[in-house]
């Protein structure tokens, strides 16, 4: 997944005119003081959830003499379940990584009340199953708020652009994760994914693609339900991927020192067989040897060069180590294949049968070095097909201009975004994937958010406040919010709703296994019927 630039030529331009349409934003003479404040943050995974934690604890600081006097904070989510990709993204078997959602939940419960619809009381509140272009338009939120952050993630995917690319079999990543993690978006794919994968021990499974991702969707299919039944992997899952899939190839088109996974994730891979999943690791000598050029080398000796040192050991060891016998599937990992197409099964050429994948050799200056054709081919049986290379940020409606569409991402300048039509309501910003395309780790997220809310800070603390606020033609904030949701007859979910929801989820009685944190509901009429039955 690279990371594609959030500001571009574009944007620069538009940043040459920041002071003009600052001056322009600040125009009235309304004092902050003394007011109150309203946020909308559009999202609730990492990027929204940390821009809502440092958002609150910066305008909690007494020692800040001229923010605003009262604050309410409302987290918008288009699911009733918060959390974004920590829930639907992070794999079943990286329980630890999710215990980031304490710090989260804290973020709403920290609250004085998120019950009561008053937006004069401080705190952060939960709007789920309310989604921006659905259920209320952008326009309509900035007229509500005085402040709209944008932190809904990149929900769209990258595409190969190569031939049969629309055949049955071939499934985004993106939508095997979500499935396998019980995003109801994906919930569908269970009748296909039987269908491609019945006996999961005599099918193939090609992996398209270098990163964490890629290994992750791996591990899982190779690991398979019954290795998975003690995680909150979705329970729709458990039969389709059964005892685990007979033969997964992972591959990119580029060498084993320019992949973009970690040693974390490698190493799970080459540990399969030792953790009892029966699984052989392999990996090609050969194809480690091609992709150790010069430039590769000199990549291997450089600043960033040490943890790639790491993986290229520990590829190395695995390329020489001899395959347990008794390991009935296999993980293979390829390097320095290009797919070119994927090829209609003989049988019903309605689905992918196979791929056949250019070999590619390395060219270029080191940090440089791209993928050149050989004209040698390698035809690869596959029952189905995942491509991971990466997810891709869609524009809201109305967004126009704001919205770089090349690359996926909002327009922006630490988090503040310029151009948009400034008389119509609320300062702009945006935080996390969707400001800075798909890259990184939660973490990643923590000094993202803290930009944004830098931009946020600097832009309030200001002696005049953004034109429109205080105007009383405005119903600001979460009142408002609440009225037009109401009318619109939106089944609102909120912190408490939630609550409901994760103890219904976490309830002995729907759970398989003792060690099982959760059963997720994958349906958001399940989980709205759960909320009024409770
Ligand atoms: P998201 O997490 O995608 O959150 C966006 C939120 O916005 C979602 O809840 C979405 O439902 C909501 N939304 C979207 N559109 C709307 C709308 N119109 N209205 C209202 N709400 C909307 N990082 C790690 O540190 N460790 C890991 O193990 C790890 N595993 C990963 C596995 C996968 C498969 C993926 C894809 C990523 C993984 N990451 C991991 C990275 C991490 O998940 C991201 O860095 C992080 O989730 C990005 O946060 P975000 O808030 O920008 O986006």
């Amino acid at each position: 997944m690279s990371a594609p630039k959030a500001l571009t030529a574009r944007g620069a331009i538009l940043s040459g005119c920041k002071r003009l349409l600052s001056a322009r934003h600040y125009s009235s003479s309304t004092p902050l003081l003394d007011r109150h404040l309203s946020v909308a943050i559009v999202g609730s995974g990492p990027s929204g959830m940390y821009t809502a934690k440092y958002l609150q604890s910066a305008l909690a600081n007494p020692k800040l003499a001229s923010l605003p006097s009262t604050h309410s904070i409302d987290v918008i989510e288009r699911l009733p379940t918060p959390f974004g990709l920590v829930r639907s993204g992070v794999a079943p078997d990286h329980p630890e990584v999710k215990s980031v959602e304490k710090d989260f939940r804290e973020v709403f419960e920290r609250n004085i009340g998120d019950s009561s619809s008053s937006s004069r009381q401080l705190g952060v509140a939960f709007r789920g199953n309310v989604e921006v272009g659905r259920d209320i338009s952008l326009v309509e939120l900035r007229r509500l708020y005085d402040i709209v952050v944008l932190a809904y993630g990149c929900d769209s995917d990258r595409r190969l652009g190569i031939p049969g690319e629309n055949l049955q079999g071939v499934v985004s990543a993106r939508e095997f994760v979500g499935w396998y993690n019980g995003h109801p978006r994906d919930v569908d794919l269970t009748e296909p994914l039987s269908e491609l994968l019945s006996n999961p021990a005599e099918k193939s499974v090609s992996v398209i693609g270098q990163g964490n991702v890629a290994l992750d969707c791996a591990r899982v299919l190779a690991k398979g339900g019954e290795g998975l039944r003690s995680t909150d992997i979705s329970a729709h899952s458990l039969p389709v991927l059964g005892g685990g899939v007979g033969k997964v190839t992972v591959l990119g088109r580029r060498g084993h020192v320019q992949g973009a996974f970690t040693i974390k994730e490698l190493r799970e891979l080459t540990k399969l067989s030792k953790e009892g999943h029966g699984v052989s690791f392999h990996v090609r000598e050969d194809e480690l040897d091609l992709g150790m050029t010069d430039s590769s080398r000199q990549e291997l000796e450089g600043r960033l060069g040490r943890p790639k040192g790491r993986i290229n050991k520990l590829l190395r060891a695995a390329a020489a180590v001899a395959h347990d016998p008794k390991a009935a599937k296999e993980v293979h990992l390829r390097f320095l294949l290009n797919p070119v197409e994927f090829v209609p099964d003989t049988a019903d050429p309605t689905f992918v049968g196979s791929i056949i994948c250019e070999r590619t050799r390395l060219g270029g200056d080191p940090g440089k070095q791209s993928a050149v054709a050989t004209g040698e081919y390698e035809t690869i049986p596959t029952h189905l097909a995942l491509t991971s290379i990466g997810y891709k940020g869609k524009a809201l409606p109305g967004m126009g201009d704001i919205f770089n569409e090349s690359e996926g991402v909002i327009v922006n300048q630490n988090g503040q975004i310029y151009g948009a039509d400034e008389s119509t309501g609320a300062g702009l910003y945006c935080s996390g994937w969707i400001k800075r395309g798909p890259s990184g780790i939660i973490g990643t997220n923590i000094s993202d958010a803290k930009e944004t809310v830098a931009s946020i800070l600097r832009d309030i603390s200001t002696d005049v406040a953004p034109p429109h606020i205080g105007r009383e033609q405005y119903n600001h904030g979460r009142e408002g919010l609440d009225a037009i949701l109401k009318e619109r007859e939106t089944q609102v979910v909120d912190w408490p709703g939630y609550i409901k929801i994760d103890l219904a989820e976490k309830s002995a009685s729907n759970l398989r296994h003792e060690d099982q944190p959760r059963e997720k509901m994958t349906r958001v009429e399940d989980m709205l019927a759960a909320l009024r039955a409770l």
